[in-house]
């Protein structure tokens, strides 16, 4: 019955076949010849399987997971350099029909307060992050078909664009909400997104339906079945992703390289992104209420895990994981983070009060952008904001050709180094700004190409003289 090419979500995602690779993993884990042969293959840097995957989870032995680590680490190194870009998620409406169980923007929750942006307070909010310094934006939003109807989601996205305040410019909006039609993704092309992020949620789909006991999200096919939905609109990067806490971690990690296979098989290239968000407190939501928590050594190893598996999918960690966490994770393949997150309904432009918080969940990390960018730089990174491979048209199986042939770090150094430049002239503090400088003046070096290099040191110069938006 498993179907990696079948378009029916219990096809690819087949439980039997999640059942027997992890009855196969378990069965392995201390097979150590087989162990090896898999992380020799992993050495390649071309993936590993769902079932080789899985083994390596399984294996608890501290040789291996450490080789694990170093390998993830060095395929970072590898494919990702030392950048890291930056961007913020953007709360439009927390008006749901769901029951999501994990989510206090369920439907039953009767004293949140329920929040949904007219297009001039989206503006206060966009001017509010562009004076941050941010580029490119996550949108959010309940899936409500009368508050949040697509002609609003797709009307909140021109005002996104269009507004230029000072240096700003909001050059990437990535959206997350629900599942819909093939004729919405279409719309939601044209109105020039760049990734369409949807999280799974939960892989399990006996625990999908109970997490998920009314609205249409209960809808376990129509859900998992949303990314092929979103292709067939001509959305190239589409983000998986699951909330670990919900279901068994081994099933979950199971389920989403088949998710990965599935869309590589059927539509030629992978996911472009997978999130890795863990459960968080929020309003009426107790993450103790979930016995599936994992801790922070599994939350690594999966990251790790994912690294290697899915070498060119990049890797996405939030705010709701605090500053240590982020950083042990960036250096096993985190390859963007968001900074200075607000996950309520208008937060950026207006503090709310506590008493009438419409967060989504508590941000474990506080820190500013300033803060945020200033550490990366601390710890030798290149906070990034850049935009390019979007505005290039570099998306979809165009953009895993570049990086498939490594042509991509001939542009995404430079680019990083450009964007931060303008982030440091336009809005770093004193200290940030002399840290970086420091930093670009250092890695400018790193470019291989002595064409690309002369070009990005001529871009630099004009960008201290008041140009903007060079790109490779
Ligand atoms: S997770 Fe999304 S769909 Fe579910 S209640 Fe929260 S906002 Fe609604
Ligand atoms: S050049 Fe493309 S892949 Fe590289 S950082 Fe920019 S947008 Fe991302």
């Amino acid at each position: 019955m498993y179907n990696p090419k079948s378009l029916k979500a219990e096809e690819f995602i087949c439980h039997e076949e999640i059942l027997e690779t992890l009855d196969y993993a378990e069965k392995n884990k201390n097979n150590l010849e087989l162990v090896d042969s898999i992380i020799e293959k992993a050495k390649l840097r071309k993936g590993l399987s769902h079932r080789e995957a899985s083994v390596l989870l399984a294996c608890e032995d501290e040789e291996r997971t450490n080789q694990l680590f170093d390998l993830a680490q060095q395929i970072k190194k590898d494919f990702y350099g030392n950048r890291i870009v930056m961007f913020a998620p953007l709360y439009l409406s927390n008006y749901c029909v769901n029951g999501c169980v994990y989510c206090p923007y369920h439907h039953q929750n009767k004293h949140i307060p329920r929040k949904k942006l007219s297009q001039d307070e989206i503006r206060r909010e966009v001017i509010a992050l562009q004076d941050m310094g941010h580029k490119r934006l996550a949108i959010e939003a309940g899936e409500d078909p009368v508050n949040n109807p697509i002609e609003y989601i797709l009307e909140s996205i021109k005002t996104i664009y269009d507004i230029k305040h000072k240096n700003g410019a909001i050059r990437r909006v990535n959206v997350n909400i629900a599942a819909t039609t093939v004729e919405n993704y279409r719309k939601l092309k044209e109105a020039g997104i760049g990734t369409y992020i949807l999280f799974q949620e939960t892989y399990h789909k006996e625990s999908y339906e109970k997490l998920h006991p009314t609205g249409p999200k209960h809808n376990y096919a129509y859900h998992t079945e949303a990314m092929d939905r979103a292709m067939e609109g001509g959305i190239d990067d589409v983000g998986l992703g699951v909330l670990f806490g919900l279901e068994l971690y081994k099933y979950e990690f199971a389920g989403l390289l088949m998710h990965a296979e599935h869309l590589e098989a059927v539509h030629g290239v992978g996911p472009h992104t997978i999130s890795v968000p863990r459960i968080k407190r929020a309003d009426d939501i107790d993450p103790t209420q979930f016995d599936n928590g994992i801790s922070d050594e599994i939350f690594a190893k999966l990251c790790a895990l994912i690294r290697v598996c899915v070498p060119y999918t990049g890797m996405i960690i939030s705010t709701r994981e605090s500053k240590e966490v982020r950083e042990k994770v960036i250096r096993l393949g985190v390859s963007q983070i968001s900074g200075a997150s607000k996950t309520s309904v208008g937060g950026y432009s207006e503090e709310e009060p506590e008493e009438e918080s419409s967060e989504q969940f508590d941000v474990s990390d506080k820190r500013t952008l300033d803060e945020v960018v200033r550490w990366l730089m601390g710890f030798g990174y290149i906070p990034s904001f850049c935009t390019a491979c979007y505005r290039e048209g570099r998306t979809g199986d165009r953009f895993m050709a570049l990086c498939k042939n490594g042509q991509i770090q001939n542009c995404c150094h430079p680019n990083a180094l450009m964007t931060l430049k303008e982030y440091l002239m336009d809005y770093a503090s004193d200290e940030t700004k002399k840290i970086g400088i420091e930093l670009i003046k250092k890695e400018i070096e790193n470019i291989p190409n002595p064409k690309v290099k002369e070009i990005a040191l001529n871009n630099l110069e004009q960008i201290e003289n008041g140009k903007r938006d060079f790109r490779f």
